[in-house]
């Protein structure tokens, strides 16, 4: 989730400092520059830009969504949900599941 969200944060820093300094400077970009900057979006990524971004991310294997807690990283310190333990508990009528972090201890328990 980190490189996800670093990922994310870097495309719309570069987009942004790109955006700015072409918009001061559109009269005088440096030759070398010029096919780069035409080649950066104008305007901010869209939403459905970002889930196709987040979704290229998945197919890549490097994201992994729980399917119980739904998120892709620990709320805490943002480690993979890739890396979350489970331990399971309960008795005829339920089932409790305990995913816990192994990064930084924290955990929840799900009525699975
Ligand atoms: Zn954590």
């Amino acid at each position: 989730m980190q490189e996800l969200v670093g990922f994310i944060a870097g495309c719309l820093v570069t987009w942004l400092i790109t955006h700015i300094y072409y918009q001061r400077s559109s009269t005088t970009i440096p030759k070398w520059a010029k096919e780069l900057v035409e080649h950066l979006p104008k305007q901010r990524p869209t939403r459905d830009e970002v889930i196709r971004l987040f979704q290229e991310f998945l197919d890549t294997g490097q994201v992994e969504i729980d399917p119980l807690l739904s998120r892709v990283a620990c709320p805490e310190c943002g480690e993979s949900a890739k890396s979350f333990e489970r331990k399971g508990f309960g008795d005829d009528l339920v089932t409790v599941v305990q995913i816990t972090c192994p990064a930084c201890g924290w955990s929840e328990d799900v009525q699975a």
